[in-house]
């Protein structure tokens, strides 16, 4: 699908590299998250495991749709995760000037990945307590650590860090401004 692609603003200038090593680092703990979740959703019952299985595929969709498609890193290697290349492939570029807007309108739809291992966990806990299996507990801090601890880091301390969009970004914004960006 064609697409016009990003304006960078003057001065940016990109200094990563998408490769198979940065597609493995950004998207291997939130596999892993949906992973674990689905586990924990699985001993509550298949069907939410199915309708779980379901939604991650549509949520990725729609954060390239719908994000992606408004961000300078769109079609380029400087989104390390390959995220902006992929949906350069099926969704056309929009305006990156709503960039701020568009994350902030679309951002819901991707906290269930974190909101689910939490409910879905302490509900299992809840039900199956003083006998919880300590498999259940290690699935469970897994994913605690996995998603509040480790995803944030990687995304603030890595990802983001030397990221176009830095500054238009209220997920990096909470991190500081970019250094190395001149707008
Ligand atoms: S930096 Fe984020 S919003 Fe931009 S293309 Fe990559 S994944 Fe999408």
């Amino acid at each position: 699908m064609e697409s016009k692609g990003p304006i960078f603003k003057e001065g940016a200038v990109c200094k990563r590299k998408l490769s198979t090593r940065s597609i493995v680092v950004e998207n291997g703990p939130m596999v892993v998250l949906w992973v674990l979740t689905g586990t924990l959703i699985f001993n509550i019952g298949w069907f939410y495991t199915l309708l779980f299985a379901i939604y991650i595929p549509f949520s990725v969709l729609w954060f390239w749709r719908f994000i992606c498609t408004y961000c300078a890193n769109y079609d380029t290697g400087c989104c390390p995760s390959g995220y902006g290349k992929a949906a350069a492939k099926l969704f056309l570029f929009r305006d990156e000037k709503k960039f701020k807007q568009a994350f902030n309108m679309n951002m819901p739809m991707v906290l269930p990945y974190w909101i689910l291992p939490l409910l879905a966990g302490g509900y299992i806990i809840y039900m199956t307590y003083p006998s919880v299996p300590i498999w259940l507990w290690m699935v469970f801090i897994a994913a605690m650590v996995d998603g509040f601890v480790i995803l944030p880091y990687l995304s603030r301390q890595v990802a983001c860090s030397d990221c176009l969009v830095r500054d238009d970004c209220p997920w990096a914004a909470e991190g500081g401004k970019s250094k190395t960006h001149g707008f």
